[in-house]
Protein backbone atom coordinates (compact mmCIF):
# COMPACT_ATOMS: atom_id res chain seq x y z
CA UNK A 1 0.00 0.00 0.00
CA UNK A 2 1.50 3.42 -1.08
CA UNK A 3 1.43 6.29 1.52
CA UNK A 4 -0.37 9.02 1.13
CA UNK A 5 1.28 11.89 2.46
CA UNK A 6 -0.42 14.79 3.82
CA UNK A 7 2.11 16.01 6.43
CA UNK A 8 3.69 18.85 4.51
CA UNK A 9 3.90 20.00 0.64
CA UNK A 10 7.23 20.24 1.35
CA UNK A 11 7.35 16.39 0.46
CA UNK A 12 6.90 16.95 -2.83
CA UNK A 13 9.41 15.73 -5.47
CA UNK A 14 11.00 17.76 -8.92
CA UNK A 15 8.84 16.30 -11.63
CA UNK A 16 10.61 15.16 -14.54
CA UNK A 17 9.98 18.64 -16.46
CA UNK A 18 11.70 20.51 -13.02
CA UNK A 19 14.69 17.79 -13.44
CA UNK A 20 15.38 18.80 -17.01
CA UNK A 21 15.19 22.35 -16.05
CA UNK A 22 17.84 21.80 -13.41
CA UNK A 23 20.28 19.76 -15.75
CA UNK A 24 20.21 22.69 -18.34
CA UNK A 25 20.17 25.41 -15.98
CA UNK A 26 23.49 27.70 -17.02
CA UNK A 27 26.02 28.26 -13.75
CA UNK A 28 28.35 30.60 -12.24
CA UNK A 29 29.64 30.97 -8.64
CA UNK A 30 26.65 33.00 -6.74
CA UNK A 31 28.95 34.18 -3.83
CA UNK A 32 30.64 36.26 -6.85
CA UNK A 33 27.72 37.03 -7.92
CA UNK A 34 27.97 35.01 -10.80
CA UNK A 35 25.41 33.00 -11.29
CA UNK A 36 22.96 33.86 -14.21
CA UNK A 37 19.85 31.63 -12.96
CA UNK A 38 20.24 32.77 -9.84
CA UNK A 39 20.23 36.20 -10.63
CA UNK A 40 17.61 35.62 -13.00
CA UNK A 41 15.35 34.09 -10.16
CA UNK A 42 15.98 37.17 -7.98
CA UNK A 43 15.16 40.10 -10.40
CA UNK A 44 12.06 38.02 -11.21
CA UNK A 45 10.83 37.36 -7.68
CA UNK A 46 11.51 40.80 -6.73
CA UNK A 47 9.93 42.50 -9.75
CA UNK A 48 6.75 40.20 -9.26
CA UNK A 49 6.00 41.14 -5.71
CA UNK A 50 6.85 44.77 -6.08
CA UNK A 51 9.95 45.25 -4.44
CA UNK A 52 13.83 46.56 -5.28
CA UNK A 53 15.83 43.51 -4.83
CA UNK A 54 16.35 39.54 -3.98
CA UNK A 55 17.89 37.09 -2.13
CA UNK A 56 18.00 33.42 -3.02
CA UNK A 57 18.26 31.44 0.59
CA UNK A 58 18.90 27.78 1.06
CA UNK A 59 15.40 27.93 3.26
CA UNK A 60 12.64 29.73 4.57
CA UNK A 61 13.69 29.86 8.17
CA UNK A 62 16.88 31.92 6.65
CA UNK A 63 15.04 34.02 4.84
CA UNK A 64 13.22 35.19 7.76
CA UNK A 65 15.89 34.92 10.08
CA UNK A 66 18.26 37.53 7.85
CA UNK A 67 15.26 39.60 7.20
CA UNK A 68 15.28 40.07 10.96
CA UNK A 69 19.12 40.62 11.60
CA UNK A 70 19.02 43.45 9.04
CA UNK A 71 16.53 44.99 11.25
CA UNK A 72 17.32 44.51 14.43
CA UNK A 73 20.06 44.86 17.14
CA UNK A 74 20.63 43.02 20.21
CA UNK A 75 17.85 43.86 23.13
CA UNK A 76 15.33 44.85 20.53
CA UNK A 77 11.97 43.18 19.79
CA UNK A 78 9.90 42.05 17.02
CA UNK A 79 5.73 41.96 17.35
CA UNK A 80 4.50 38.80 15.78
CA UNK A 81 1.64 36.06 15.88
CA UNK A 82 2.05 33.87 18.95
CA UNK A 83 1.64 31.00 16.04
CA UNK A 84 3.91 32.56 13.92
CA UNK A 85 6.46 30.12 11.86
CA UNK A 86 9.51 32.83 13.36
CA UNK A 87 8.52 31.76 17.04
CA UNK A 88 7.02 28.61 17.07
CA UNK A 89 9.49 26.31 14.49
CA UNK A 90 12.41 28.73 13.59
CA UNK A 91 14.51 26.54 16.42
CA UNK A 92 14.82 29.61 18.99
CA UNK A 93 16.48 31.63 16.04
CA UNK A 94 15.44 34.83 17.27
CA UNK A 95 16.84 34.99 20.29
CA UNK A 96 19.49 32.95 19.49
CA UNK A 97 20.96 34.16 16.79
CA UNK A 98 20.45 37.87 17.01
CA UNK A 99 19.43 38.11 21.00
CA UNK A 100 16.24 39.75 19.78
CA UNK A 101 12.92 39.37 21.99
CA UNK A 102 9.69 38.22 20.20
CA UNK A 103 6.59 39.52 21.70
CA UNK A 104 3.83 36.75 20.56
CA UNK A 105 0.36 38.44 19.86
CA UNK A 106 -2.54 36.71 20.06
CA UNK A 107 -4.25 36.34 16.84
CA UNK A 108 -7.44 35.08 15.09
CA UNK A 109 -6.64 32.69 12.72
CA UNK A 110 -2.61 34.23 12.65
CA UNK A 111 -4.61 37.50 11.75
CA UNK A 112 -3.74 40.28 13.81
CA UNK A 113 -5.83 44.31 14.15
CA UNK A 114 -4.44 47.55 13.84
CA UNK A 115 -5.36 48.30 17.75
CA UNK A 116 -2.96 45.64 18.85
CA UNK A 117 -0.30 46.38 16.60
CA UNK A 118 -0.60 49.75 18.31
CA UNK A 119 -1.11 48.65 21.80
CA UNK A 120 1.91 46.41 21.95
CA UNK A 121 4.70 49.16 20.75
CA UNK A 122 6.82 49.75 23.66
CA UNK A 123 7.11 53.17 24.98
CA UNK A 124 10.38 55.65 24.51
CA UNK A 125 11.72 54.58 28.09
CA UNK A 126 14.49 53.25 29.89
CA UNK A 127 12.66 50.60 31.20
CA UNK A 128 11.48 48.96 27.53
CA UNK A 129 13.01 46.96 24.76
CA UNK A 130 13.20 48.82 21.31
CA UNK A 131 10.24 47.80 18.79
CA UNK A 132 11.56 47.65 15.55
CA UNK A 133 9.81 45.50 13.42
CA UNK A 134 6.20 43.73 12.84
CA UNK A 135 6.70 40.56 11.23
CA UNK A 136 3.60 39.17 9.66
CA UNK A 137 2.80 35.37 7.86
CA UNK A 138 0.37 34.94 4.87
CA UNK A 139 -1.10 32.24 4.48
CA UNK A 140 -0.50 31.99 8.28
CA UNK A 141 0.66 28.23 8.91
CA UNK A 142 -0.80 28.12 12.42
CA UNK A 143 -3.83 29.69 11.80
CA UNK A 144 -5.00 26.57 9.33
CA UNK A 145 -4.05 28.05 5.62
CA UNK A 146 -5.87 31.37 6.14
CA UNK A 147 -5.49 34.33 3.89
CA UNK A 148 -4.50 37.65 5.00
CA UNK A 149 -7.76 40.35 3.44
CA UNK A 150 -5.28 42.67 1.45
CA UNK A 151 -7.70 46.07 3.35
CA UNK A 152 -6.65 44.40 6.65
CA UNK A 153 -3.27 43.90 6.20
CA UNK A 154 -2.65 47.17 4.53
CA UNK A 155 -4.77 48.72 7.69
CA UNK A 156 -2.22 46.52 10.18
CA UNK A 157 0.83 47.44 8.18
CA UNK A 158 -0.36 51.69 8.34
CA UNK A 159 -0.01 50.79 12.03
CA UNK A 160 3.38 49.47 12.20
CA UNK A 161 4.43 52.47 10.02
CA UNK A 162 3.15 54.92 12.35
CA UNK A 163 5.28 53.52 15.26
CA UNK A 164 8.12 54.07 12.93
CA UNK A 165 8.64 50.07 12.81
CA UNK A 166 9.65 48.20 10.21
CA UNK A 167 7.29 45.59 8.11
CA UNK A 168 8.78 42.16 6.85
CA UNK A 169 6.40 39.28 5.67
CA UNK A 170 6.74 35.63 6.02
CA UNK A 171 5.00 34.83 2.47
CA UNK A 172 6.62 30.83 2.83
CA UNK A 173 2.96 30.28 1.02
CA UNK A 174 1.97 33.62 0.04
CA UNK A 175 1.69 32.14 -3.69
CA UNK A 176 -1.35 30.29 -2.07
CA UNK A 177 -2.54 33.36 -1.08
CA UNK A 178 -2.18 35.10 -4.21
CA UNK A 179 -4.14 32.00 -6.14
CA UNK A 180 -6.86 31.64 -2.82
CA UNK A 181 -7.51 35.47 -3.05
CA UNK A 182 -6.95 35.88 -6.41
CA UNK A 183 -5.05 39.35 -6.33
CA UNK A 184 -1.28 39.44 -7.09
CA UNK A 185 1.02 38.14 -4.53
CA UNK A 186 2.57 42.16 -4.82
CA UNK A 187 -0.63 43.49 -3.10
CA UNK A 188 0.76 41.94 0.00
CA UNK A 189 4.28 42.26 -0.42
CA UNK A 190 4.69 45.75 -2.06
CA UNK A 191 3.35 47.59 1.17
CA UNK A 192 6.13 45.61 3.48
CA UNK A 193 10.50 45.90 3.74
CA UNK A 194 10.38 42.97 2.75
CA UNK A 195 9.03 39.45 2.18
CA UNK A 196 9.86 35.99 2.20
CA UNK A 197 8.38 33.29 -0.28
CA UNK A 198 9.31 29.21 -0.17
CA UNK A 199 9.71 27.19 -3.37
CA UNK A 200 10.16 23.84 -1.77
CA UNK A 201 6.57 24.02 -0.39
CA UNK A 202 3.59 23.96 -2.72
CA UNK A 203 5.81 24.84 -6.02
CA UNK A 204 7.88 22.07 -5.74
CA UNK A 205 11.39 22.55 -5.99
CA UNK A 206 13.47 20.39 -4.09
CA UNK A 207 15.64 23.36 -2.48
CA UNK A 208 15.13 27.09 -1.64
CA UNK A 209 13.24 30.40 -0.88
CA UNK A 210 13.68 34.35 -1.95
CA UNK A 211 14.15 37.48 0.40
CA UNK A 212 12.82 40.23 -1.52
CA UNK A 213 12.85 44.11 -0.22
CA UNK A 214 14.09 47.39 -0.03
CA UNK A 215 17.41 47.75 -1.59
CA UNK A 216 19.16 48.62 1.53
CA UNK A 217 17.77 45.60 3.73
CA UNK A 218 19.06 42.76 1.07
CA UNK A 219 22.70 44.40 0.73
CA UNK A 220 22.92 43.51 4.88
CA UNK A 221 21.07 40.45 4.22
CA UNK A 222 23.54 39.33 1.62
CA UNK A 223 25.82 39.59 4.43
CA UNK A 224 24.08 38.36 6.64
CA UNK A 225 23.31 35.06 4.38
CA UNK A 226 27.25 34.73 4.00
CA UNK A 227 27.41 34.92 7.88
CA UNK A 228 25.20 32.04 8.55
CA UNK A 229 26.92 29.57 5.51
CA UNK A 230 23.69 30.43 3.25
CA UNK A 231 26.12 31.60 0.38
CA UNK A 232 26.42 28.99 -2.47
CA UNK A 233 28.21 28.54 -5.35
CA UNK A 234 26.55 27.03 -8.55
CA UNK A 235 23.17 27.15 -7.13
CA UNK A 236 21.78 27.91 -10.60
CA UNK A 237 20.64 24.20 -10.26
CA UNK A 238 18.52 24.88 -7.43
CA UNK A 239 16.93 28.20 -8.76
CA UNK A 240 16.66 26.96 -11.93
CA UNK A 241 13.73 24.60 -10.27
CA UNK A 242 12.55 27.37 -8.68
CA UNK A 243 12.01 29.72 -11.84
CA UNK A 244 10.35 26.73 -13.42
CA UNK A 245 8.05 26.39 -10.31
CA UNK A 246 6.91 30.06 -10.78
CA UNK A 247 6.27 29.64 -14.21
CA UNK A 248 4.63 26.16 -14.37
CA UNK A 249 3.41 25.29 -10.43
CA UNK A 250 1.67 28.65 -9.40
CA UNK A 251 -1.95 28.38 -11.27
CA UNK A 252 -1.61 24.38 -10.61
CA UNK A 253 -1.81 25.65 -6.68
CA UNK A 254 -5.98 25.77 -7.26
CA UNK A 255 -6.17 22.15 -7.20
CA UNK A 256 -4.47 21.53 -3.95
CA UNK A 257 -7.14 24.11 -2.39
CA UNK A 258 -9.86 21.83 -4.56
CA UNK A 259 -8.35 18.65 -2.89
CA UNK A 260 -8.23 20.57 0.41
CA UNK A 261 -12.18 21.61 0.02
CA UNK A 262 -12.66 18.20 -1.01
CA UNK A 263 -10.94 16.39 2.16
CA UNK A 264 -12.75 18.44 4.47
CA UNK A 265 -15.53 17.97 3.66
CA UNK A 266 -15.92 14.17 2.92
CA UNK A 267 -13.45 14.20 6.89
CA UNK A 268 -16.65 15.85 8.25
CA UNK A 269 -19.03 13.11 7.17
CA UNK A 270 -16.80 10.65 8.98
CA UNK A 271 -17.77 9.67 12.19
CA UNK A 272 -16.09 10.38 15.08
CA UNK A 273 -13.91 13.19 12.79
CA UNK A 274 -14.64 17.09 13.51
CA UNK A 275 -13.51 19.02 10.74
CA UNK A 276 -15.06 22.94 9.93
CA UNK A 277 -14.89 22.86 6.54
CA UNK A 278 -15.57 26.52 6.20
CA UNK A 279 -12.48 27.42 7.37
CA UNK A 280 -10.53 25.94 4.73
CA UNK A 281 -8.93 28.75 2.67
CA UNK A 282 -6.26 27.14 0.73
CA UNK A 283 -4.32 23.41 1.25
CA UNK A 284 -4.51 22.72 4.73
CA UNK A 285 -7.19 20.74 6.48
CA UNK A 286 -7.02 20.62 10.55
CA UNK A 287 -9.09 17.79 11.99
CA UNK A 288 -10.18 16.63 15.59
CA UNK A 289 -10.16 13.09 16.32
CA UNK A 290 -11.15 11.41 19.85
CA UNK A 291 -7.86 10.25 20.60
CA UNK A 292 -4.16 12.03 21.55
CA UNK A 293 -3.22 13.47 18.54
CA UNK A 294 0.35 11.10 18.48
CA UNK A 295 -1.70 8.52 18.65
CA UNK A 296 -4.25 9.34 16.28
CA UNK A 297 -0.85 10.00 13.80
CA UNK A 298 0.58 6.21 14.53
CA UNK A 299 -2.76 4.57 13.62
CA UNK A 300 -2.96 6.39 10.27
CA UNK A 301 0.56 5.63 9.22
CA UNK A 302 -0.25 2.06 9.77
CA UNK A 303 -3.30 2.66 7.59
CA UNK A 304 -1.51 4.56 5.09
CA UNK A 305 -2.33 8.15 5.37
CA UNK A 306 0.69 10.18 6.82
CA UNK A 307 -0.40 13.18 8.86
CA UNK A 308 1.16 15.50 11.72
CA UNK A 309 -0.02 16.85 14.83
CA UNK A 310 -1.33 20.68 14.53
CA UNK A 311 -0.58 21.46 18.12
CA UNK A 312 -4.49 20.82 19.61
CA UNK A 313 -4.35 17.74 21.85
CA UNK A 314 -6.51 15.95 19.52
CA UNK A 315 -5.71 17.81 16.12
CA UNK A 316 -3.80 17.07 13.07
CA UNK A 317 -2.96 18.63 10.23
CA UNK A 318 -3.19 17.45 6.91
CA UNK A 319 -1.51 19.11 3.57
CA UNK A 320 -2.33 18.40 -0.08
CA UNK A 321 0.06 19.52 -2.89
CA UNK A 322 1.68 18.45 -5.94
CA UNK A 323 1.53 14.69 -5.07
CA UNK A 324 -1.72 14.08 -4.00
CA UNK A 325 -3.51 13.60 -6.67
CA UNK A 326 -8.08 13.57 -6.78
CA UNK A 327 -7.87 10.05 -6.40
CA UNK A 328 -5.80 10.03 -3.51
CA UNK A 329 -7.88 11.83 -1.59
CA UNK A 330 -10.84 9.69 -1.93
CA UNK A 331 -8.68 6.70 -1.26
CA UNK A 332 -7.36 8.47 1.71
CA UNK A 333 -10.66 9.43 3.38
CA UNK A 334 -11.60 5.94 2.54
CA UNK A 335 -8.71 4.64 4.81
CA UNK A 336 -8.84 7.07 7.61
CA UNK A 337 -12.69 5.58 7.78
CA UNK A 338 -11.09 2.26 8.67
CA UNK A 339 -8.96 3.46 10.60
CA UNK A 340 -11.18 5.33 13.30
CA UNK A 341 -14.35 2.42 12.82
C1 LIG B 1 7.84 26.20 5.84
C2 LIG B 1 7.71 27.55 6.34
C3 LIG B 1 8.82 28.41 6.41
C4 LIG B 1 10.21 28.02 5.99
O1 LIG B 1 10.60 26.79 6.38
P1 LIG B 1 11.94 26.11 5.86
O2 LIG B 1 11.70 24.69 6.16
O3 LIG B 1 13.05 26.71 6.62
O4 LIG B 1 12.07 26.40 4.40
C5 LIG B 1 8.61 29.69 6.85
N1 LIG B 1 7.40 30.11 7.21
C6 LIG B 1 6.32 29.33 7.16
C7 LIG B 1 4.98 29.88 7.54
C8 LIG B 1 6.43 28.02 6.73
O5 LIG B 1 5.35 27.24 6.70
Amino acid sequence: MKPIDFRSDTVTKPTPAMRRAIAEAEVGDDVYGEDPTVRRLEERVAERLGLEAAVFTPSGTQANQIAIGAYCRSGDEVLTEAGSHIIQYEGGAVPALWGVQPQPLPGQRGLLTPEQVTESVRPENIHAPRTRLLSLENTHNRGGGSVWPVERFRAVVEAARKAKLAVHLDGARLFNAEVAAGVPASAWAKLTDSTSVCFSKGLGAPVGSVLAGRKDVIYEARRLRKRLGGGMRQAGLLAAAALYALDNHVARLAEDHAHARRLAALLAEVPGVKVDAAQVETNMVFAEFSRPAMEMVDLLTKHGVLTNPAGGPRTLRLVTHLDVSAEDIDEAVARIRRAVA
